[in-house]
């Protein structure tokens, strides 16, 4: 297929990529996982110990806890694409650096153009400001926002969940919305196919673009 060679051409440039300094540090690059026909995908910080050792994205305590998710919003992971905002880990799991962010984001938009998803998930603060900038994750998480054609849907990150117990029950009650997003991402697709059937992208008003529901 054409679409999953062209995510295999991202992964081999991002393997032997040394546009940051997190290159110098890392063991292996975390390219991400999963099928290029993913309707959703969920995009992380970075990749942490168990990653970095791997070469695979949330493979650790917050992977499992991701499953977890997954499994209860009636999703498999082999279904979904999983990657991250920066795709070497920080060392000692500390933030990355807007250095870092802005050198690795062409990777990131260029898996995005080639799956172009239905949904994306955003797991913390990081993916989340790449979509929506200074906004408050105790404010927007679980809600949805139609961004260029998709639904861009902000939620914690697994990770802070296992530290927080207390956001435990709000991952999962924003997990648990995931179907019923989905559906309605396939529809408004559908419709804007229909009633655009020669337009490329995103074909609705700025006005709808970024109204929460
Ligand atoms: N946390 C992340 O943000 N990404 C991973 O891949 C693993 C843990
Ligand atoms: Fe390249 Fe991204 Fe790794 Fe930095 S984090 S070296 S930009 S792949």
């Amino acid at each position: 297929m054409e679409a999953d060679q062209a995510l295999n051409e991202i992964s081999v440039e991002i393997i032997s990529c040394y546009k940051c300094i997190l290159s110098k540090s890392r063991k292996n690059a975390v390219p991400g996982d999963g099928p290029a026909d993913a309707e959703v995908m969920f995009i992380g910080e970075g990749p942490g110990f168990h990653e970095n050792e791997q070469g695979l994205p949330f493979v650790g305590q917050a992977g499992k806890f991701l499953d977890e998710l997954l499994e209860s919003a009636g999703l498999n992971r082999n279904k979904v694409f999983i990657t991250n905002v920066v795709k070497c880990r920080p060392p000692g799991n500390r933030d990355p650096q807007e250095a870092e962010l802005k050198a690795c984001e062409t990777y990131l938009d260029q898996q995005i153009a080639i799956i172009d998803p239905l949904v994306i998930v955003t797991l913390g603060r990081f993916s989340m400001a790449k979509y929506f900038k200074n906004a408050r994750i105790s404010r927007i998480h679980g809600q949805a926002a139609w961004v260029q054609g998709r639904y861009i849907i902000p939620m914690y990150h697994p990770a802070a969940a296992l530290h927080q117990r207390s956001l435990r029950p709000v991952i999962e009650k924003d997990f648990a919305k995931l179907p019923k997003m989905l559906e309605k991402a396939r529809k408004m697709k559908s419709k804007i196919n229909t009633e655009y059937p020669n337009e490329e992208g995103n074909a609705v008003d700025d006005a709808t673009q970024l109204s929460f529901f």
